[in-house]
Protein backbone atom coordinates (compact mmCIF):
# COMPACT_ATOMS: atom_id res chain seq x y z
CA UNK A 1 0.00 0.00 0.00
CA UNK A 2 1.18 3.44 -0.98
CA UNK A 3 1.68 6.32 1.50
CA UNK A 4 -1.33 8.07 -0.06
CA UNK A 5 -3.23 5.30 0.26
CA UNK A 6 -2.42 4.63 3.92
CA UNK A 7 -3.57 7.70 4.93
CA UNK A 8 -6.76 7.99 2.73
CA UNK A 9 -7.73 4.67 4.51
CA UNK A 10 -6.89 6.38 8.17
CA UNK A 11 -8.81 9.58 7.35
CA UNK A 12 -11.94 7.89 5.65
CA UNK A 13 -12.50 5.44 8.82
CA UNK A 14 -11.59 8.73 10.96
CA UNK A 15 -14.42 10.49 9.18
CA UNK A 16 -16.81 7.76 10.04
CA UNK A 17 -15.74 7.02 13.40
CA UNK A 18 -16.25 10.61 14.64
CA UNK A 19 -19.27 11.78 12.71
CA UNK A 20 -19.69 15.77 13.07
CA UNK A 21 -16.23 16.75 14.91
CA UNK A 22 -15.16 18.92 12.65
CA UNK A 23 -12.17 20.19 14.22
CA UNK A 24 -10.98 16.68 15.73
CA UNK A 25 -11.28 15.90 11.71
CA UNK A 26 -9.37 19.17 10.41
CA UNK A 27 -7.02 18.55 12.49
CA UNK A 28 -6.13 14.93 11.62
CA UNK A 29 -6.81 15.84 7.94
CA UNK A 30 -4.15 18.60 7.93
CA UNK A 31 -1.93 16.19 10.01
CA UNK A 32 -2.21 12.98 8.26
CA UNK A 33 -2.09 14.42 4.84
CA UNK A 34 1.79 16.01 5.55
CA UNK A 35 2.91 12.36 6.68
CA UNK A 36 2.52 10.85 3.32
CA UNK A 37 6.52 10.97 2.62
CA UNK A 38 6.48 9.02 5.78
CA UNK A 39 5.08 5.76 5.11
CA UNK A 40 6.70 5.38 1.52
CA UNK A 41 9.94 5.54 3.51
CA UNK A 42 8.64 3.48 6.74
CA UNK A 43 5.94 0.82 5.28
CA UNK A 44 6.62 -0.93 8.58
CA UNK A 45 4.65 1.84 10.69
CA UNK A 46 1.74 1.00 8.04
CA UNK A 47 2.42 -3.00 9.30
CA UNK A 48 2.02 -1.74 12.55
CA UNK A 49 -1.08 -0.13 12.41
CA UNK A 50 0.92 3.48 13.89
CA UNK A 51 -1.93 5.75 12.34
CA UNK A 52 -5.16 3.41 13.06
CA UNK A 53 -3.67 3.90 17.36
CA UNK A 54 -2.70 7.26 17.12
CA UNK A 55 -5.88 8.66 15.94
CA UNK A 56 -7.65 6.93 18.77
CA UNK A 57 -7.17 8.51 22.23
CA UNK A 58 -5.74 5.83 24.75
CA UNK A 59 -8.63 7.39 27.34
CA UNK A 60 -11.48 9.41 27.11
CA UNK A 61 -12.71 10.89 30.52
CA UNK A 62 -16.50 12.96 30.37
CA UNK A 63 -18.17 13.74 33.89
CA UNK A 64 -20.54 15.84 35.32
CA UNK A 65 -19.73 19.04 37.15
CA UNK A 66 -22.34 20.36 39.33
CA UNK A 67 -21.72 23.63 41.28
CA UNK A 68 -23.61 26.51 43.21
CA UNK A 69 -23.65 30.00 41.79
CA UNK A 70 -24.00 32.52 44.25
CA UNK A 71 -27.76 32.58 44.02
CA UNK A 72 -27.71 29.32 45.63
CA UNK A 73 -28.77 27.65 42.26
CA UNK A 74 -27.33 24.28 41.54
CA UNK A 75 -25.61 24.57 37.83
CA UNK A 76 -24.01 21.85 35.86
CA UNK A 77 -21.35 21.79 33.66
CA UNK A 78 -19.53 18.92 31.53
CA UNK A 79 -15.93 18.06 32.28
CA UNK A 80 -13.58 16.29 29.73
CA UNK A 81 -10.32 15.10 29.90
CA UNK A 82 -8.64 13.25 26.79
CA UNK A 83 -5.28 11.44 27.62
CA UNK A 84 -4.40 11.28 24.14
CA UNK A 85 -1.05 9.69 23.55
CA UNK A 86 1.63 8.34 26.42
CA UNK A 87 3.99 6.86 24.15
CA UNK A 88 6.93 9.53 24.82
CA UNK A 89 5.76 10.63 28.47
CA UNK A 90 3.17 11.08 30.66
CA UNK A 91 0.30 13.09 29.11
CA UNK A 92 0.79 16.73 29.39
CA UNK A 93 -1.80 19.31 28.03
CA UNK A 94 -3.77 21.96 29.33
CA UNK A 95 -7.31 22.60 30.57
CA UNK A 96 -9.72 25.06 28.77
CA UNK A 97 -12.63 27.06 30.32
CA UNK A 98 -14.94 27.51 27.22
CA UNK A 99 -18.84 27.38 26.51
CA UNK A 100 -17.65 26.15 22.98
CA UNK A 101 -15.69 23.07 24.44
CA UNK A 102 -17.04 19.84 23.81
CA UNK A 103 -15.26 16.46 22.73
CA UNK A 104 -14.20 17.36 19.02
CA UNK A 105 -12.48 20.46 19.96
CA UNK A 106 -10.62 18.75 23.27
CA UNK A 107 -10.00 15.67 20.66
CA UNK A 108 -8.32 17.66 18.18
CA UNK A 109 -6.11 19.62 21.21
CA UNK A 110 -5.30 16.52 22.15
CA UNK A 111 -4.12 15.24 19.01
CA UNK A 112 -2.30 18.49 18.37
CA UNK A 113 -0.80 18.15 21.73
CA UNK A 114 0.98 14.72 21.36
CA UNK A 115 3.33 16.43 18.45
CA UNK A 116 3.51 19.48 19.84
CA UNK A 117 4.90 18.17 23.04
CA UNK A 118 6.75 15.74 20.43
CA UNK A 119 8.51 18.81 19.35
CA UNK A 120 9.79 20.14 22.25
CA UNK A 121 12.44 17.33 22.65
CA UNK A 122 11.21 16.87 25.97
CA UNK A 123 9.12 13.33 27.63
CA UNK A 124 5.84 14.64 27.50
CA UNK A 125 3.00 12.33 25.82
CA UNK A 126 -0.42 14.91 24.64
CA UNK A 127 -3.52 15.25 26.24
CA UNK A 128 -6.25 17.99 26.88
CA UNK A 129 -9.46 18.78 28.80
CA UNK A 130 -11.75 21.47 30.17
CA UNK A 131 -15.14 22.46 30.50
CA UNK A 132 -18.25 24.40 28.95
CA UNK A 133 -18.23 26.16 31.96
CA UNK A 134 -17.43 29.96 31.20
CA UNK A 135 -15.55 32.13 33.66
CA UNK A 136 -16.49 35.44 32.13
CA UNK A 137 -19.02 37.05 34.28
CA UNK A 138 -18.48 34.89 37.19
CA UNK A 139 -17.63 36.31 40.82
CA UNK A 140 -13.90 34.30 42.32
CA UNK A 141 -16.33 32.25 44.81
CA UNK A 142 -18.23 30.64 41.23
CA UNK A 143 -15.18 30.25 39.41
CA UNK A 144 -13.58 28.34 42.94
CA UNK A 145 -16.24 26.38 43.56
CA UNK A 146 -16.85 25.15 39.83
CA UNK A 147 -12.51 24.21 40.18
CA UNK A 148 -13.15 22.19 43.22
CA UNK A 149 -16.40 20.67 41.57
CA UNK A 150 -14.31 19.87 38.10
CA UNK A 151 -11.32 18.39 40.44
CA UNK A 152 -13.35 16.28 42.69
CA UNK A 153 -13.33 14.07 39.49
CA UNK A 154 -10.31 14.91 37.64
CA UNK A 155 -7.62 13.90 40.85
CA UNK A 156 -8.70 9.85 40.51
CA UNK A 157 -7.12 10.26 36.57
CA UNK A 158 -4.07 12.71 37.02
CA UNK A 159 -0.79 12.15 38.49
CA UNK A 160 2.59 13.15 38.92
CA UNK A 161 3.47 10.71 36.16
CA UNK A 162 0.41 9.70 34.78
CA UNK A 163 -0.77 12.49 33.38
CA UNK A 164 0.28 16.59 34.30
CA UNK A 165 -2.57 19.44 32.99
CA UNK A 166 -2.21 22.86 32.63
CA UNK A 167 -4.01 26.56 31.49
CA UNK A 168 -5.43 26.88 28.38
CA UNK A 169 -8.26 29.61 27.51
CA UNK A 170 -10.17 30.78 30.22
CA UNK A 171 -7.11 28.97 32.71
CA UNK A 172 -4.81 31.10 34.45
CA UNK A 173 -3.10 31.40 37.70
CA UNK A 174 -6.17 31.98 39.84
CA UNK A 175 -7.76 28.74 38.29
CA UNK A 176 -4.23 26.64 38.74
CA UNK A 177 -4.64 27.92 42.16
CA UNK A 178 -7.51 26.92 43.37
CA UNK A 179 -7.57 23.53 41.09
CA UNK A 180 -4.22 22.70 43.31
CA UNK A 181 -5.09 23.66 46.87
CA UNK A 182 -8.49 21.30 46.25
CA UNK A 183 -6.22 18.22 44.58
CA UNK A 184 -3.93 18.41 48.05
CA UNK A 185 -6.99 18.71 50.19
CA UNK A 186 -7.90 15.42 49.09
CA UNK A 187 -5.65 13.53 47.76
CA UNK A 188 -3.33 14.85 51.26
CA UNK A 189 -0.02 14.95 49.59
CA UNK A 190 2.24 17.93 47.76
CA UNK A 191 2.47 16.41 44.37
CA UNK A 192 3.82 19.60 43.35
CA UNK A 193 4.63 18.25 39.54
CA UNK A 194 0.49 16.94 38.86
CA UNK A 195 -0.09 20.72 37.62
CA UNK A 196 1.75 23.09 36.02
CA UNK A 197 0.79 26.95 35.43
CA UNK A 198 1.86 27.12 39.17
CA UNK A 199 1.88 30.52 41.37
CA UNK A 200 5.49 31.38 42.15
CA UNK A 201 4.72 31.05 45.82
CA UNK A 202 4.14 27.18 45.52
CA UNK A 203 6.03 25.41 43.05
CA UNK A 204 5.27 27.74 39.83
CA UNK A 205 8.33 28.35 37.19
CA UNK A 206 9.39 31.78 36.65
CA UNK A 207 8.95 32.67 33.03
CA UNK A 208 5.85 30.04 32.56
CA UNK A 209 3.57 33.48 32.01
CA UNK A 210 5.12 34.55 29.63
CA UNK A 211 6.84 31.36 27.55
CA UNK A 212 3.91 30.96 24.95
CA UNK A 213 4.20 34.35 24.04
CA UNK A 214 7.75 34.61 23.99
CA UNK A 215 8.22 31.47 22.70
CA UNK A 216 5.91 32.49 19.36
CA UNK A 217 8.44 35.23 18.87
CA UNK A 218 11.56 33.49 19.68
CA UNK A 219 10.30 30.83 17.29
CA UNK A 220 9.32 33.34 14.34
CA UNK A 221 12.36 35.33 14.84
CA UNK A 222 14.23 32.29 13.93
CA UNK A 223 12.51 31.49 10.98
CA UNK A 224 12.87 35.42 9.82
CA UNK A 225 16.89 35.37 10.48
CA UNK A 226 16.88 32.31 8.49
CA UNK A 227 15.19 34.16 5.71
CA UNK A 228 17.57 37.17 6.18
CA UNK A 229 15.10 39.58 8.26
CA UNK A 230 13.69 40.04 11.90
CA UNK A 231 11.40 41.55 13.58
CA UNK A 232 12.82 44.79 13.22
CA UNK A 233 10.62 47.81 12.31
CA UNK A 234 8.24 45.40 11.11
CA UNK A 235 4.40 46.30 11.83
CA UNK A 236 2.61 43.33 13.25
CA UNK A 237 -1.17 42.73 14.22
CA UNK A 238 -1.88 40.25 17.17
CA UNK A 239 -5.42 38.93 17.33
CA UNK A 240 -6.03 37.81 20.95
CA UNK A 241 -5.60 40.00 24.41
CA UNK A 242 -4.89 36.88 27.09
CA UNK A 243 -1.48 35.63 28.05
CA UNK A 244 -0.29 34.78 24.64
CA UNK A 245 -1.26 37.50 23.08
CA UNK A 246 0.64 40.16 25.68
CA UNK A 247 3.53 38.46 25.91
CA UNK A 248 3.91 37.80 22.24
CA UNK A 249 3.15 41.70 21.82
CA UNK A 250 6.31 42.70 24.84
CA UNK A 251 8.80 40.17 23.00
CA UNK A 252 8.15 41.60 19.50
CA UNK A 253 8.16 45.27 20.53
CA UNK A 254 11.88 44.18 22.29
CA UNK A 255 12.83 43.12 18.94
CA UNK A 256 12.14 46.29 17.63
CA UNK A 257 8.73 45.80 16.07
CA UNK A 258 5.81 47.73 16.34
CA UNK A 259 2.64 45.96 17.69
CA UNK A 260 -0.37 48.17 16.25
CA UNK A 261 -3.54 45.61 17.10
CA UNK A 262 -5.14 43.31 19.64
CA UNK A 263 -8.20 41.96 20.02
CA UNK A 264 -11.28 40.02 22.28
CA UNK A 265 -13.79 38.44 21.30
CA UNK A 266 -16.06 41.59 20.77
CA UNK A 267 -13.84 43.57 18.83
CA UNK A 268 -10.06 45.07 18.23
CA UNK A 269 -8.34 48.49 18.97
CA UNK A 270 -5.59 50.05 16.49
CA UNK A 271 -2.91 52.07 17.65
CA UNK A 272 -0.57 53.53 15.29
CA UNK A 273 1.70 54.61 18.20
CA UNK A 274 2.43 51.12 19.04
CA UNK A 275 -0.01 49.11 21.63
CA UNK A 276 0.61 50.27 25.16
CA UNK A 277 1.09 47.11 26.81
CA UNK A 278 0.46 48.59 30.69
CA UNK A 279 -2.84 49.24 29.69
CA UNK A 280 -3.68 46.52 28.57
CA UNK A 281 -2.49 44.48 31.37
CA UNK A 282 -4.42 46.16 33.43
CA UNK A 283 -7.54 45.70 31.77
CA UNK A 284 -6.95 41.64 30.99
CA UNK A 285 -5.09 40.68 34.20
CA UNK A 286 -5.78 43.50 36.68
CA UNK A 287 -9.69 43.82 35.44
CA UNK A 288 -10.63 41.36 33.40
CA UNK A 289 -12.09 43.87 31.47
CA UNK A 290 -12.64 44.42 27.78
CA UNK A 291 -10.27 45.70 24.76
CA UNK A 292 -12.40 48.61 23.81
CA UNK A 293 -11.71 50.00 27.56
CA UNK A 294 -7.98 50.88 25.76
CA UNK A 295 -9.68 53.94 24.32
CA UNK A 296 -10.24 55.17 28.08
CA UNK A 297 -6.88 55.69 28.44
CA UNK A 298 -5.36 55.92 24.92
CA UNK A 299 -8.24 58.21 23.34
CA UNK A 300 -6.22 58.26 19.82
CA UNK A 301 -6.33 54.61 19.52
CA UNK A 302 -9.28 53.50 17.28
CA UNK A 303 -11.47 50.82 18.03
CA UNK A 304 -13.63 48.96 15.42
CA UNK A 305 -16.46 46.21 16.68
CA UNK A 306 -16.02 42.62 15.26
CA UNK A 307 -12.93 40.80 15.70
CA UNK A 308 -12.11 39.13 12.60
CA UNK A 309 -11.94 42.42 11.00
CA UNK A 310 -8.63 42.67 12.60
CA UNK A 311 -6.81 40.98 9.33
CA UNK A 312 -7.79 44.32 7.05
CA UNK A 313 -5.08 46.14 8.84
CA UNK A 314 -2.28 46.03 6.58
CA UNK A 315 0.73 44.58 8.00
CA UNK A 316 4.30 42.39 7.68
CA UNK A 317 3.39 39.85 10.13
CA UNK A 318 0.45 38.47 11.50
CA UNK A 319 0.06 36.50 15.04
CA UNK A 320 -3.34 34.91 15.20
CA UNK A 321 -3.35 34.54 19.09
CA UNK A 322 -6.88 34.39 19.90
CA UNK A 323 -8.75 31.01 19.20
CA UNK A 324 -9.20 28.25 16.78
CA UNK A 325 -10.93 29.05 12.81
CA UNK A 326 -10.39 32.87 13.63
CA UNK A 327 -8.36 33.45 10.42
CA UNK A 328 -10.28 32.13 7.31
CA UNK A 329 -9.81 32.58 3.59
CA UNK A 330 -11.19 35.56 3.37
CA UNK A 331 -8.99 37.04 5.86
CA UNK A 332 -6.09 35.25 4.10
CA UNK A 333 -7.03 37.00 1.19
CA UNK A 334 -6.72 40.12 2.36
CA UNK A 335 -3.67 39.88 4.21
CA UNK A 336 -1.74 38.51 0.99
CA UNK A 337 -3.23 41.71 -0.59
CA UNK A 338 -2.07 44.22 1.40
CA UNK A 339 1.59 42.53 1.43
CA UNK A 340 1.49 40.26 4.56
CA UNK A 341 5.20 38.30 4.83
CA UNK A 342 4.90 35.83 7.94
CA UNK A 343 1.71 34.38 9.66
CA UNK A 344 2.81 32.71 12.95
CA UNK A 345 0.46 31.04 15.09
CA UNK A 346 -0.36 31.26 18.87
CA UNK A 347 -3.36 30.02 19.46
CA UNK A 348 -4.14 26.14 18.30
CA UNK A 349 -4.87 25.92 14.59
CA UNK A 350 -6.24 29.16 14.28
CA UNK A 351 -6.16 29.45 10.25
CA UNK A 352 -7.92 27.10 8.59
CA UNK A 353 -6.86 24.52 6.19
CA UNK A 354 -8.05 26.18 2.91
CA UNK A 355 -6.28 29.82 4.37
CA UNK A 356 -2.95 27.81 5.04
CA UNK A 357 -3.39 26.75 1.35
CA UNK A 358 -3.93 29.81 -0.22
CA UNK A 359 -0.89 31.76 2.20
CA UNK A 360 1.41 29.00 1.16
CA UNK A 361 0.90 29.38 -2.50
CA UNK A 362 1.37 33.04 -2.30
CA UNK A 363 4.86 32.03 -0.77
CA UNK A 364 3.97 33.49 2.89
CA UNK A 365 6.14 32.13 5.39
CA UNK A 366 3.72 30.43 7.61
CA UNK A 367 4.69 29.30 11.23
CA UNK A 368 2.71 26.70 12.06
CA UNK A 369 1.11 25.87 15.67
CA UNK A 370 2.44 23.24 16.99
CA UNK A 371 5.96 24.31 16.38
CA UNK A 372 5.45 27.97 17.18
CA UNK A 373 3.52 28.15 20.07
CA UNK A 374 5.39 25.21 22.02
CA UNK A 375 6.92 26.97 24.32
CA UNK A 376 3.80 27.25 26.75
CA UNK A 377 4.00 23.74 27.28
CA UNK A 378 8.17 23.05 27.03
CA UNK A 379 8.10 25.69 29.80
CA UNK A 380 5.39 23.40 31.74
CA UNK A 381 7.82 20.21 31.69
CA UNK A 382 10.74 22.46 33.09
CA UNK A 383 8.51 23.38 35.63
CA UNK A 384 7.77 20.15 36.26
CA UNK A 385 11.51 18.92 36.05
CA UNK A 386 12.20 22.16 39.14
CA UNK A 387 9.30 20.46 40.89
CA UNK A 388 11.70 16.81 40.74
CA UNK A 389 13.98 18.42 41.97
CA UNK A 390 12.68 20.79 44.35
CA UNK A 391 14.61 23.87 43.52
CA UNK A 392 13.81 26.88 41.00
CA UNK A 393 15.77 27.94 38.40
CA UNK A 394 15.79 31.44 37.82
CA UNK A 395 14.08 33.77 34.96
CA UNK A 396 16.99 34.15 32.70
CA UNK A 397 17.84 30.32 32.81
CA UNK A 398 14.32 29.16 31.75
CA UNK A 399 14.31 32.04 29.64
CA UNK A 400 17.68 30.58 27.88
CA UNK A 401 16.37 27.19 28.04
CA UNK A 402 13.13 28.41 26.20
CA UNK A 403 14.47 30.32 23.39
CA UNK A 404 17.38 26.76 22.75
CA UNK A 405 14.22 25.00 22.63
CA UNK A 406 11.95 27.11 20.02
CA UNK A 407 15.45 27.32 17.91
CA UNK A 408 15.47 23.38 17.70
CA UNK A 409 11.84 23.28 16.90
CA UNK A 410 12.35 24.98 13.84
CA UNK A 411 15.88 23.64 12.82
CA UNK A 412 14.46 19.88 13.12
CA UNK A 413 11.22 21.25 11.29
CA UNK A 414 13.08 22.66 8.51
CA UNK A 415 15.30 19.63 8.27
CA UNK A 416 12.59 17.34 7.88
CA UNK A 417 10.86 19.29 5.33
CA UNK A 418 13.71 18.86 3.51
CA UNK A 419 14.34 15.18 4.04
CA UNK A 420 10.94 14.34 3.29
CA UNK A 421 11.22 17.09 -0.01
CA UNK A 422 9.04 20.07 0.89
CA UNK A 423 12.08 22.87 1.52
CA UNK A 424 10.27 25.77 3.21
CA UNK A 425 7.41 24.02 3.99
CA UNK A 426 7.70 24.32 8.04
CA UNK A 427 4.45 23.32 8.17
CA UNK A 428 4.96 19.90 6.51
CA UNK A 429 8.60 19.88 8.49
CA UNK A 430 7.14 19.76 12.12
CA UNK A 431 4.19 17.33 11.06
CA UNK A 432 6.43 15.22 10.22
CA UNK A 433 9.49 15.81 13.00
CA UNK A 434 6.85 15.34 15.83
CA UNK A 435 5.23 12.35 14.31
CA UNK A 436 8.30 10.82 13.97
CA UNK A 437 9.24 10.87 17.45
CA UNK A 438 5.88 9.16 18.63
CA UNK A 439 6.03 6.24 16.18
CA UNK A 440 9.38 5.51 16.67
CA UNK A 441 8.28 5.22 20.68
CA UNK A 442 5.18 3.57 19.87
CA UNK A 443 6.99 1.17 17.66
CA UNK A 444 9.72 -0.16 20.49
CA UNK A 445 6.10 -0.11 22.61
CA UNK A 446 4.25 -3.22 21.00
CA UNK A 447 1.07 -2.91 20.76
CA UNK A 448 -0.65 -1.09 23.73
N1 LIG B 1 -2.42 25.03 26.78
C1 LIG B 1 -1.07 25.13 26.36
C2 LIG B 1 -0.91 24.48 24.99
O1 LIG B 1 -1.83 24.52 24.18
C3 LIG B 1 -0.07 24.65 27.40
C4 LIG B 1 -0.26 23.24 27.89
C5 LIG B 1 0.64 22.85 29.06
O2 LIG B 1 1.41 23.67 29.54
O3 LIG B 1 0.53 21.69 29.48
O4 LIG B 1 0.11 23.98 24.61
Amino acid sequence: MSGREYVNKVISEVEKRNLGEKEFLDAVTEVLNSLVPVFDKHPEYIKEGILERLVEPERQIFFRVPWIDDKGNVQVNRGFRVQFNSAIGPYKGGLRLHPSVNQSIIKFLGFEQTFKNSLTGLPIGGGKGGSDFDPKGKSDREVMRFCQSFMSELYKHIGLDTDVPAGDIGVGAREIGYLYGYYKKIKNANDQGVLTGKGLTYGGSLGRTEATGYGLVYFTEEMLNDNNTSFEDKKVVISGSGNVAIYACKKATELGAKVVALSDSNGYIYDENGINLDVVKEIKEVRRGRIKEYLDKVPTAKYVEGCRKIWEIKCDIALPCATQGELDIESAKILIKNGVKVVSEGANMPTTLDAIEELQKSGVMFGPAKAANAGGVACSALEMSQNSMRLSWTFEEVDEKLKEIMVNIYKNSKNAAEEYGNPGNILMGANISGFVKVAEAMMAQGIV
